[in-house]
């Protein structure tokens, strides 16, 4: 019986862009077919190592070659796919940004070919040089195999078919030959492609070549790729396009990597390896602290992907390979991990990162900060994480500031410290709002440097009081910088504005509003032009830390604040004098104070409704004095 199945909405469009394109690079189709067999292979021999029914195979990719039928294809004994696996990979796309990839391809033909040539198409770029796309599939383990018969356009049909093993086989039946006399059936043609593209890959490429003797032709299996390990090779003698290659493979990312890292080490223990830093996150990286890793190989052969335990979790942005001669092949997952060779592999690895990014920051700035807006908030994970090495992830932190619109690192912001600065001042909130921070008021006054820190991770470090080349990180919010001269000017001040303050102070306590939300409403000279803001009580949690505490799941009741109020401000003034007075429409003035402070620290307002009210009778009575 054969199916009629729909392609998905995007799957539908990326593919009548890739037939209709006039992208000049059609070569890379068999790139990104090889590199799923590829992918196949490797699972395929994971599968292996856990069940011995499994584990005896070739592992093989090959191309096969029909000059009548005009057909070109790839073969692979690999995993192979379920009925529901080919709808689930092939008839729809996950890969994030696909989206955001069309719309910006847009109608423009020049635009396309750009992000055709960036953007990762995989399957669907057989559709540049095939009139027509068949796949067989047996997945490994299961009796059956299926049968995807597309031409590109919205739908493909599925059937049930024949397979001998597991595995997967795409037929591209080729059209005649392009304008640029391109033939894809050309033996010299496919070794060429392959040499360029996939010659790093792991498992033997094969096709039948033609082999000429007395003038008589005959055909012999050849392997078209040296299977060189990459990372085994003089890096004189590969080109920056192999490493990018490479790193495509690895990665399935479209970009260029950011910078590429050689590991080499002799000694008593003796790895090699290639690190890339990729230009951004993917998603998942947020989404999922254990995402990451390297990919393992020993003495060459591939032990896994994503092995999280050659890195630290803070560093799990670096993607890469390490290949290590000092470990047996068939160690358990388990043995590994405690092995002593992993772990001067994990500390030389580590200790490479920390250099490249040192070198990085000292004499490519513009590319540091760029990794840094990619990855600094995973990075600074490391000064909760690795104590051993606070320094230096701290060295290598970059900021925001107020007293510059870029990056700065705590190094360059203590070259600016002004005398009777007692530290390095951070304020940890919503970048959004930082910068009009209440509590930055003073600072600013006294021209005093502060770092606006807006990732979860910034509460625990301003928290856990670190200091940087003997100075300390001082949370803002709770410091007071004050000389005693002003501080006593200060007390004076609000002293004498007591009696005024009083009968204010006490509808607000007593406000069945305030009753569950403050413990305290005093007078304070900190603000120079906002009326209110609120500050942490003792013992209390910070707003960004309940965040981050609900963020980490736990359930959190945040303690109660304390409402700090400008009596240099008019409305304040005039909110003193109505209590004074003994008119009580004061008190319903105590939930746009507060309100509008909690605004201020990113929190948001109980009831829009009801502030938006109270705010335009306040305005009302401000304007009556
Ligand atoms: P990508 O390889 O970037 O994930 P593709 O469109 O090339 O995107 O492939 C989608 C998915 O289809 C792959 O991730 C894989 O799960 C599956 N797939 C493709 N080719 C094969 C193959 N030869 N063998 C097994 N699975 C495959």
């Amino acid at each position: 019986m054969t199916e009629k199945l729909y392609f998905q909405s995007e799957a539908a469009e990326l593919l009548r862009l890739m037939i209709h394109s006039v992208y000049s690079n059609r070569d890379i189709f068999l790139r990104e077919l090889i590199s799923n067999a590829s992918d196949a292979l490797d699972k395929r021999r994971i599968e292996g190592l856990s069940n011995s029914e499994y584990a005896d195979f070739s592992p093989q990719i090959r191309l096969a070659r029909d000059a009548e039928r005009r057909t070109l294809s790839i073969s692979d004994n690999g995993i192979g796919m379920t009925r529901d696996e080919i709808v689930n990979y092939i008839g729809t796309i996950a890969k994030s940004g696909t989206r955001e990839f069309l719309a910006a391809a847009g109608k423009d033909p020049k635009a396309q070919e750009q992000l055709i040539g960036q953007f990762g198409v995989g399957f669907y770029s057989a559709f540049m040089v095939a009139e027509r796309v068949e796949l067989v599939s047996r997945k490994l383990g299961t009796g059956e195999a299926w049968r995807f018969d597309s031409t590109g356009d919205e739908f493909y049909s599925l059937s049930e078919a024949e397979r001998a093993e597991c595995g997967t086989t795409v037929t591209l039946h080729l059209g005649p030959v392009g304008e640029d006399g391109k033939d894809y059936l050309d033996e010299w043609t496919l070794r060429e492609i392959v040499k360029k593209y996939s010659d790093f890959i792991a498992w033997p490429i094969v096709m039948q070549c033609s082999q000429w003797k007395d003038g008589k032709e005959s055909f012999e299996d050849q392997t078209l790729n040296s299977r060189k390990a990459i990372w085994a090779r003089p890096e004189s003698e590969v080109s920056e396009e192999e490493y990018k290659e490479f790193y495509r493979h690895l990665t399935h990312d479209w970009r260029e990597p950011l910078k590429r890292v050689m590991l080499n080490a002799e000694g008593s223990v003796s790895f090699r390896g290639i690190l890339f830093l990729p230009q951004e996150p993917t998603l998942d990286l947020f989404m999922n602290p254990k995402s990451g890793g390297l990919s393992l190989y020993i003495k060459r052969v591939f032990i896994m992907n994503d092995y999280e335990e050659l890195i630290p979790d803070y560093m799990r942005f670096v993607r890469g390979v390490v290949d290590s001669e000092d470990l047996p092949l068939n160690i358990s997952r388990e043995l590994l991990q405690e092995d002593p060779v992993m772990r001067v592999i994990r500390r030389s690895t580590q200790r490479k990162i920390f250099g490249t990014l040192r070198k990085m920051s000292e004499s490519e700035r513009d590319k540091y900060e760029k990794f840094w807006e990619g990855f600094g908030r995973i990075f600074k994970e490391g000064v909760v994480q690795d104590r051993e090495h606070v320094e230096t992830i701290l060295e290598l932190c970059l900021f925001r500031s107020t007293a510059l619109e870029g990056w700065t690192t705590l190094a360059e912001y203590k070259s600016r410290m002004k005398e009777g600065q007692e530290g390095i001042y951070c304020l940890c909130g919503k970048e959004a709002i930082l910068r009009s921070s209440p509590k930055l008021e003073t600072f600013s006054e006294k021209g005093f440097e502060v770092l606006l820190m807006s990732d979860p991770v910034d509460e625990l470090i301003v928290a856990n009081r670190e200091t940087f080349d003997g100075s300390p990180l001082l949370n803002a919010a709770l410091t007071d910088i004050e000389t005693e001269e002003e501080r006593k000017r200060a007390d004076e001040a609000i002293k004498a504005l007591e009696e005024d303050f009083a009968p204010l102070k006490k509808l607000f306590l007593e406000s069945d509003f305030m009753k569950p939300l403050i413990s305290d409403v005093r007078l304070s000279t900190r603000m120079k032009a906002s009326p209110s803001c609120l500050q942490d009580g003792e013992g209390g949690v910070s707003i960004q830390m309940e965040h981050l505490m609900r963020a980490m799941g736990r359930e959190f009741e945040g303690g109660k604040r304390v409402l700090e109020l400008n009596p240099e401000h008019p409305v304040v003034r005039r909110l003193m004098e109505l209590a004074h007075a003994g008119d009580d429409r004061a008190v319903d003035f105590a939930p746009v104070l507060y309100d509008q402070a909690l605004l201020l620290e990113g929190g948001t307002v109980s009831d829009p409704g009801t502030f938006a009210k109270k705010l335009s009778a306040l305005l009302e009575i401000a304007l009556e004095a």
